[in-house]
């Protein structure tokens, strides 16, 4: 099978295209044929050990999936060849053909919900709903403030947000990115390139401030964040990449409250819990992952290069 083998971690260039045996499923195991690969910015974080990412090598890297179940292994029981399923990581990887799944990564894929679509549900959802609903447990009515709504996350949140029926400000760098924020029904779009999109944001509560943030640059934005919260308001930290420095009097001046979140550390429980939300809402069509574009496996290292830079619209895909 096509797959992606990284020998060595460093630059996109190491995502090298290798013909690979296809593997073959443990007992409890199940092999999926993948149709659709998901890209995400921790898959570059890893393949560069950036952020104390350390993988072995070598490695075929991805998480996000979605295809067909080829075989099951002899234990697995409520799983069967033929089914659509979206993938919640994998054993043996997403960037490639076929991949080894244990039945806690296997998740059904409506009929209506593309392959593409399909591998944009796993870390964007699951990261919105968890940053969201089980880190910040906002209630309908309140304001949000989703600082990078142009993204993956950005947009799951944004959908799952406006279901819930919350008052959504959003926010976006480029004009095609405000354009998407606003297809999604967001009430209020900004430039988070513009320094005084802070006071717009201030300005759109009355001077109320947000009841909670949901912050993709957290080592960008978290000090101003802090001087527009609501009182007890909450910021996720959903992305972060570098240090900032803060004022802890901000937090006391309204009792605010940073919540860090990793996918990493979600408890099994914690995630059946999601995915049955998830579930509910693709088949319902409220949550609907939004493609920005898609591309040959062999690409793989060009789609590294884009999810890294500014100007982002949704989730980008990979086709084996
Ligand atoms: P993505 O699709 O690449 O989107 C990145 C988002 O960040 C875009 O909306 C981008 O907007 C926005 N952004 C850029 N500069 C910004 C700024 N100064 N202020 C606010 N937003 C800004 O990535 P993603 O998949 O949505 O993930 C978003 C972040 O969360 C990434 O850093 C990712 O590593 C992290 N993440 C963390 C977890 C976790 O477990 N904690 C899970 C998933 C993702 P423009 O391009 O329009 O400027």
């Amino acid at each position: 099978m096509k797959a992606i083998w990284v020998t060595e971690l460093g630059g996109p260039e190491v995502l090298q295209l290798e013909d690979l045996p296809v593997p073959e499923p443990q007992p409890d195991e199940i092999l999926v044929r993948i149709e659709a690969i998901g890209v995400n910015p921790v898959d570059t974080y890893i393949r560069a050990g950036y952020q104390g990412y350390d993988p072995k090598v070598p490695y075929t890297p991805g998480f996000d999936a979605a295809g067909v179940v080829e075989k099951t292994g002899a234990s697995v029981l409520g799983i069967h060849a033929g089914e659509r399923v979206y993938l919640s990581g994998s054993v043996t990887g997403t960037y490639a053909e076929y991949a080894l799944c244990k039945e806690n990564q296997i998740h059904p894929l409506p009929d209506h919900v593309s392959f593409a679509e399909g591998a944009g549900i796993y870390v964007a959802y699951v990261t919105a709903y968890r940053g969201l609903i089980q880190r910040a447990e906002a209630r309908p009515a309140q304001t949000l403030l989703v600082h990078g709504a142009s993204g993956a996350v950005g947009i799951a949140t944004l959908q799952i947000a406006r279901n819930l029926g919350m008052r959504v400000l959003a926010t976006a760098g480029t004009e095609a990115g405000r354009q998407l924020v606003k297809s999604q029904r967001a009430d209020q779009v900004m430039d988070h390139a513009d320094p005084g999109h802070f006071d717009q944001i201030l300005d759109a509560t009355d001077g109320l401030g947000v009841d909670v943030i949901m912050e993709m640059m957290a080592h960008v934005n978290l000090d101003n964040d802090l001087r527009i919260l609501a009182p007890q308001g909450k910021v996720v930290i959903v992305g972060n990449r570098d240090s900032i420095e803060i004022n802890p009097r901000d937090a006391m001046a309204c009792d605010a409250a940073i919540l860090g979140m990793s996918l990493m550390n979600i408890r099994p429980e914690e995630e059946k819990e999601i995915h049955a939300a998830i579930g509910a809402g693709l088949c319902s069509r409220v949550l609907k992952p939004v493609i920005r574009c898609e591309m040959p496996l062999e690409r793989a290292a060009e789609a590294h290069r884009l999810v890294m830079e500014p100007g982002a619209c949704g989730k980008i895909i990979l086709k084996p």
